[in-house]
């Protein structure tokens, strides 16, 4: 039987996500007997893959660079889970949206700035107006909340994935 293919990604997000994905500890070693991780940040395909049965993605949506790297893991995957409450709500990264974009880069690049004082043109992703959650761009398959979400709520979702069944998480996850 052909293996499931995953792909992941961080948007914006802190990375607290894919380390709670990492603590299901030794339970990884069962799930890459069925799943080979053909996207992330422990591969090193510079380029999302078609072909991808599940893309799990956390992070908010927050920059140019994000959505088109969230559009391209849409189109060229079969499920999507949006893994974190950044993905699901926004959660922190949105906390930015009241602010206008000209007015943050100023703060943190001139205002804050300790050496060489300018907003760079370079280099760094266009941020959008508003940082917004996963299905703001997307359509969303799963939503699994937490802030992050505990790695047995992540073992469970990818479980039953790759058993072939859409994970019912009823109680077993929460925001926060
Ligand atoms: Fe980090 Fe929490 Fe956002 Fe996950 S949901 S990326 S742990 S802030």
């Amino acid at each position: 039987m052909d293996k499931v293919k995953i792909g992941t990604c961080w948007l914006d997000g802190c990375s607290g996500c894919h380390m709670s994905l990492l603590d299901i500890d030794e339970a990884i070693v069962a799930v890459l007997g069925k799943a080979d991780i053909v996207f992330g940040p422990l591969v090193d395909a510079q380029e999302w893959p078609e072909g991808v049965d599940v893309a799990v993605i956390e992070g908010a949506i927050s920059s140019q660079d994000d959505l088109e790297l969230a559009q391209t893991a849409r189109a060229r995957s079969k499920i999507v889970v949006a893994l974190g409450d950044c993905a699901v709500t926004g959660n922190v990264p949105s906390m930015r949206n009241g602010i206008p974009t000209a007015k943050l880069l100023e703060r943190v690049y001139v205002e804050g700035a300790t050496a060489d004082p300018q907003v760079p043109t370079d280099g760094v992703p266009a941020l959008l107006k508003q940082a917004g959650p996963l299905q703001s761009a997307i359509k969303v398959d799963i939503h699994v909340p937490g802030c992050p979400p505990k790695p047995e709520g992540i073992l469970f979702v990818l479980g039953e994935l790759l058993e072939g069944r859409v994970p019912d998480l009823g109680s077993k996850l929460r925001f926060g």
